[in-house]
């Protein structure tokens, strides 16, 4: 199916900008573990990363069928979508929970490029994917709440001036269901860090700006919090199904990224004599890998579809996560395979796309907690956990 004129246009434009930033680029920063504010600041101009805020508040009003678009394209030229993927998606929470007075002070600025909103904290390190046990507790106290608790892996803070955080305001044996109990807030970064917020960075696979956080007794104002007290895991849930799909079309883009790579390779690399692509058994994975990320790709389309639709897309959010995912780990497999020894040369720039695309398997959510939500929630069958 061909794409239309419109959608064209912006994989054409994303592609330009791209182009501006070369692999080289990437490979510099993930050597100094630099941040590519450039970059960012490149996409915030041209209005890429705020396509999913509404016209009236100085957005693109897009959805997120072409924001995945973006994403894809910007993974596919080679770079890092991890240091700028969230400030398209995480003002979601302000956009669908906030106040008309939180939305008017925050999103057009964020529309703007004025203000970066791309951290959102809810990992902690002792409770994992079991999110409603997390530990951190807000605490009303007169016209403010204090927070107490930790984080873990929460990304790109040091590069936000918001974050979304996730703390617990009943304790969870006090409430009906486990969900319940949990509240959103919007933190000033630079005004909560040495105020009770302590940033400690995380030494990683990948350059992904990962952090530890440590509160202790932060004090934030009432009208930080997003939505009504207690219902902050809906504030949360809300915007995991426009991350998924997008991180599914990230995990496409570097799919199609290593393919492009391995078939240009197989081409080029003669050995005894010939193309090694000439050898089936280095064009058939090659070929395989292909069919499965376009497979993939077509999952991304529906959920995204389904999702500006506004209709419910869970299943189809995890699924296109889940398939592209892997999708793209095994691209970047048979990708270092067809390279050979020189996968191994960071100056081909595989290996690093290879560390960088593992992370969707496990994060934002990992793949057996997504089989476990298509085995409750649309097979029916009993929960494992
Ligand atoms: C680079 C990076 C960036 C990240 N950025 C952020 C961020 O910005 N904000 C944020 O809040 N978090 C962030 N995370 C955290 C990420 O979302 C979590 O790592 C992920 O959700 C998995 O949680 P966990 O690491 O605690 O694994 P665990 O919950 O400890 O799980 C470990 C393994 O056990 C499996 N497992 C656990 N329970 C079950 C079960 N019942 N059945 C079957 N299998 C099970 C899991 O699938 C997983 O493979 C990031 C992580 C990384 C590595």
């Amino acid at each position: 199916m061909s794409e239309s004129s419109d959608i064209s246009e912006i994989r054409t434009a994303v592609r330009q900008l791209c182009a501006q930033y070369g692999e080289d680029y990437w490979l510099e920063l993930d050597r100094t573990r630099g941040y590519p504010t450039e970059f960012v600041d490149e996409l915030n101009r041209s209005g890429f990363l705020t396509v999913l805020i509404p016209e009236a508040y100085g957005g693109a009003g897009l959805g997120v069928y072409e924001a995945s678009i973006i994403m894809e394209e910007v993974c596919r030229s080679g770079a890092h979508a991890g240091a700028c993927h969230a400030q398209m998606y995480v003002m979601g929470s302000v956009l669908r929970h906030g106040s008309e007075a939180q939305k008017q002070q925050y999103l057009p600025k964020i529309a703007a490029g004025e203000l970066r909103l791309q951290s959102f904290g809810v990992t902690e390190p002792t409770t994992g994917t079991d999110t409603t046990s997390l530990k951190t507790t807000a605490r009303r106290d007169g016209d403010d709440y204090v927070i107490n608790g930790q984080k873990v892996w929460i990304s790109r803070i040091q590069h936000s001036d918001l974050m979304v955080l996730l703390a617990r305001t009943t304790p969870k044996d006090q409430v009906k269901k486990k969900t319940d109990g949990l509240s959103a807030f919007l933190i000033h970064v630079g005004e909560a860090e040495g105020k009770g917020l302590e940033i400690r960075p995380i030494e990683s696979m990948i350059n992904h700006h990962s952090c530890e956080l440590f509160f202790d007794d932060l004090r934030v104002p009432k009208d930080s919090l997003l939505g009504t007290e207690g219902a902050g895991f809906k504030v949360i849930l809300d915007g995991m199904n426009a991350e998924r799909i997008l991180i599914a079309a990230e995990c496409v883009g570097d799919g199609r990224y290593f393919i492009d790579k391995a078939s240009h390779y197989a081409k080029e690399r003669i050995v005894f004599d010939r193309p090694i692509g000439q050898n089936q058994g280095v064009q058939f994975p090659i070929a395989r890998s292909y069919a499965e990320v376009e497979a993939a790709w077509l999952m991304v389309e529906k959920a995204a579809r389904m999702f500006d639709a506004g209709e419910p897309c869970g299943a189809e959010a995890n699924m296109a996560k889940m398939l592209a995912s892997e999708a793209s780990w095994r691209a970047g497999d048979v990708c270092m395979q067809t390279h050979g020894g020189f996968a191994f040369a960071k100056e081909y720039h595989i290996e690093r796309k290879f560390r960088e695309t593992r992370l969707y398997q496990i994060a934002p959510i990992s793949t057996n907690l997504i089989l476990s939500f298509i085995g409750e929630h649309v097979l029916g069958m009993p929960r494992s956990f």
